[in-house]
């Protein structure tokens, strides 16, 4: 059972952060997760009052707030065109829609969670966090990151979309509906550049890069994307099954982003993705 002591509804992210450095202090999200805890919470920390739940559009990016919800990005029209749709793709699947009325995105990004579908979306979107002290900082390094900066305990702002992909693909493998996924792929071409994430290995998503005036075929693509990443067991399915899986999903996905792309940008050429 989870127990808080005392709620706070900070009006200013100062008051939000010193709260935070206590001792026991949670911030809230929507408690998708949180309350399934068996925990004493010291302070409950709601960022309600911040206006932290806007999605914000520029002329390069999206700005989507930490507090707001998986079901509005999933209905977000300007998201979903920029994505193929991959967006609505990816969270769709996720529980029900109470519950992605309640999951906030900062909740489902700060929490790493190996099988994170929206993680491995944004990662192949070349995403970025902003942490109101730790500032702006790749998703990807985020993800990387065990611990934050000298233990603080920082705040999760918004996260950065540019809009620069073109093509999107996601796919994710799930034993049955509304499960955890066994594994999620998310194909983006971005120029010449095609980002291949792979995330529920259960491991954290990983993102490879490849250069397609060099990298271009889909079964070489899958075949060195799932060698270089490293797959394990759990009750959901083994690391040879994911491994395979793996290939399976990312060469469908680099074919949908390839047949989809202006120019097909099938040429020949070996594939060395840089594992990030
Ligand atoms: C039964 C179940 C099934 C699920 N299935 C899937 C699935 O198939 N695919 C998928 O991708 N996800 C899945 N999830 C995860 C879910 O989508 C959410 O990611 C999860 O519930 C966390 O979101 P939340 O807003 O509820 O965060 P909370 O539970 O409120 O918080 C989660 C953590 O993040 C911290 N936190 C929250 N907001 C911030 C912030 N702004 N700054 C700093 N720290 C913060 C909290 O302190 C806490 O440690 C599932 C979750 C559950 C419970």
């Amino acid at each position: 059972m989870l127990t808080i002591d005392r709620y706070l509804r900070p009006e200013t992210l100062e008051e939000a952060y010193e709260a935070a450095q206590k001792k026991n202090s949670v911030i809230l999200g929507g408690m998708m997760w949180l309350r399934l805890g068996n925990r004493r919470i010291g302070t409950a920390i709601d960022l309600s009052a911040l206006g932290l739940d806007k999605v914000e559009e520029t002329d390069d990016a999206y700005r989507i707030g930490a507090y707001a919800t998986l079901r509005e990005l999933e209905t977000h029209t300007g998201l979903n065109e920029l994505t193929d749709f991959a967006l609505r793709g990816a969270l769709s699947p996720i529980v029900g829609v109470q519950f992605r009325n309640l999951a906030t995105v900062g909740g489902s990004v700060f929490g790493r969670y190996g099988f994170s579908d929206i993680i491995t979306l944004f990662l192949a979107l070349n995403a970025s966090v902003e942490l109101y002290k730790g500032g702006v900082m790749p998703l990807s390094e985020f993800c990387r990151a065990g611990m934050l900066k000298s233990k603080e305990r920082d705040i999760l702002t918004c996260i950065h979309i540019p809009k620069e992909n073109t093509v999107v693909s996601y796919k994710a493998q799930r034993n049955q509906k509304t499960d955890f996924p066994v594994l999620n792929v998310c194909a983006a071409l971005n120029g010449g550049r095609l980002s291949v994430a792979v995330g529920a290995r259960p491991l954290r998503a990983s993102v490879c890069l490849f250069d397609i005036a060099q990298d271009n075929e889909s079964e070489t693509i899958a075949e060195r994307t799932a060698g270089s990443l490293i797959f394990a067991s759990n009750k959901r399915a083994s690391e040879e099954y994911r491994q395979h899986l793996c290939r399976v999903i990312v060469r469908r996905a680099v074919d949908e982003v390839f047949a989809k792309s202006a120019d097909g940008g099938i040429r020949s050429g070996k594939p060395n993705p840089e594992v990030i």
